[in-house]
């Protein structure tokens, strides 16, 4: 749908014809169903296959992916989080330096 292009800048440059799937009309038998196609859909599906490539895992979103804030966003990408003094004040400094430290803990393979 073309009306997808102008969502955003990144959705506007994808080499990829941008067309609705059909549309889910029928029971599907899944191990996991997850619900929305931004970040936090995907990766879990993407995380979840590789930990246990058995699961039968299936996405459903309603418009797009991309649809939501995860096409939508500035493309910024911080190792921080904002107002994190705030949200650390009552942690130890082991806790603080864990949270600085999260993304070591999933290795990209
Ligand atoms: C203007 C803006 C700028 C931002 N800039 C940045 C940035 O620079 N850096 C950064 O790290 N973060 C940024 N963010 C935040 C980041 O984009 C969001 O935290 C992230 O995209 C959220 O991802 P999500 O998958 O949780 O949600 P979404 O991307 O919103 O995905 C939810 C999906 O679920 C679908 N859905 C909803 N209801 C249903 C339903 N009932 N059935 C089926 N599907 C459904 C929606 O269509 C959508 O595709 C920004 C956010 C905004 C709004």
């Amino acid at each position: 749908m073309s009306a997808w292009r102008t969502i955003s800048l990144w959705m506007d440059q994808l080499d990829e014809p941008l067309q609705a799937r059909a549309a889910l009309e029928q029971d599907l038998d899944i191990d996991v169903a997850i619900i929305g196609a931004g970040y936090t859909g995907l990766w879990t599906a993407y995380y979840l296959k590789r930990q246990a490539p058995e699961l039968n895992i299936a996405i459903v979103e309603a418009q797009t992916a991309g649809f939501g804030a995860s096409g939508r966003n500035g493309g910024w990408l911080m190792g921080n989080l904002l107002g994190e003094e705030r949200l650390l004040a009552d942690s130890s400094p082991q806790q603080r330096r864990a949270s600085w430290t999260c993304c070591t803990a999933f290795p990209m393979r």
